[in-house]
């Protein structure tokens, strides 16, 4: 029998969300379920927690994940570094899953460390039959405390499944099969309590500093069939600082928003994404107006493999760090180059 001194420390970190939702305290099931549990509550619910790891907790939010900020995400980074410093071998963070597949990238950004840093939460509260979220929890602590989670950035766990936090969406409005990574597929899964990595992913580079608790507002405009542009126009006098454009399929636009298009691209970064959730923008095929090479040509940033909201949470932190445009272009390149470069 295994004492828990010899078990890895991990560090459970919550934020609220589904998985810390219930409707006791309220007046009733009527009123609808509220994040009302912490990270002590959630461990409390998993007996079996125990014989993998040493759990220490903190209660760091208390909220629907909507409402988290990348200021929010700022300071859980310098918590996470501080919980890797005070001997965790892992963290593990609980939230909400509508914003799981940013704040995780925002975390793979921002956390310097080796160690696993693994978000999960649930899509069924904990008042349903079938609550996911104590085996999400299990799960995600197994992944915390393997080795073999060492040197992969964040990570996504559920639904037994383990993501890149730079590659996972959020695909279904309510399923617990809901994340998925449509571009490169889950790095693993976990299979009678042992993770099982069968991809691994090098660590991301040209990342922001963190250092900085104030993050420049950015807009995220997606394209849509008869767009005008008339919110491009109004994008600078609001004081947004950049903007993501989700364009159509590998990265278009209709031609006759490209003028507004160009002009904000002339004095802010406007990051080129695709619409679809999957796959890369394109570079080097199409000639018409709006097309990718044309708003290449015209100054726009190409986003790469990033989504939209992903693309958006990058480059909110390299304004952060006060980039210029040419410094935040080099930087989307270098994150992209990181997902096929490896060993150095
Ligand atoms: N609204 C919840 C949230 O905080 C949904 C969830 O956790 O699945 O994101």
């Amino acid at each position: 029998m295994t004492t828990s001194r010899e078990l890895p420390k991990v560090a459970v970190l919550s934020l609220g969300g589904t998985i810390a939702s219930t409707n006791e305290g309220a007046s009733g099931a009527a009123d609808g379920v509220t994040p009302q549990l912490d990270a002590d509550d959630l461990v409390a619910a998993v007996p079996q927690l125990r014989r993998f790891a040493d759990i220490e907790t903190t209660a760091f939010r208390q909220i629907p994940s909507g409402d988290l900020t990348l200021t929010d995400l700022v300071a859980l980074a310098g918590e996470i570094d501080r919980r890797f410093e005070a001997g965790a071998v892992g963290v593990v963070v609980t939230q909400g899953t509508d914003t799981m597949e940013e704040t995780s990238f925002a975390l793979d950004l921002l956390v310097r460390a080796e160690r696993p840093v693994v978000v999960t939460g649930a899509m069924r509260n904990p008042t349903l039959a079938g609550a996911d979220g104590p085996a999400n929890l299990l799960a995600a602590v197994q992944v915390a405390a393997s080795p073999d989670a060492v040197g992969l950035g964040t990570l996504v766990v559920a639904n037994d499944e383990i993501h890149a936090a730079r590659f996972v969406r959020k695909t279904h409005s309510s399923s617990p099969a809901t994340f998925r990574s449509p571009t490169a597929g889950p790095l693993g899964w976990i299979i009678e309590g042992r993770p099982r990595i069968v991809l691994r992913v090098a660590r991301l580079k040209g990342v922001p500093s963190g250092a900085h608790s104030m993050v420049p507002a950015v807009a995220l405009l997606t394209a849509v069939l008869g767009d005008d542009a008339r919110l491009l126009a109004t994008l600078e006098g609001l004081g947004y600082a950049g903007l993501i454009i989700e364009a159509f399929g590998g990265g278009h636009v209709p031609a006759v928003i490209m003028p507004a298009l160009a002009d904000v691209a002339s004095r802010l970064p406007v990051v080129l994404a695709s619409r679809t959730g999957s796959g890369e923008v394109l570079r080097d095929t199409y000639g018409f107006p709006g097309s990718e090479r044309d708003m290449l040509e015209r100054g726009l940033i190409s986003a790469g493999f990033l989504d939209g909201p992903k693309s958006r949470i990058l480059l909110s932190l390299l304004l952060s760090d006060g980039l210029d445009r040419s410094e935040v272009r080099r930087a989307f390149e270098l994150v992209n180059s990181s997902v096929s470069s490896f060993g150095d």
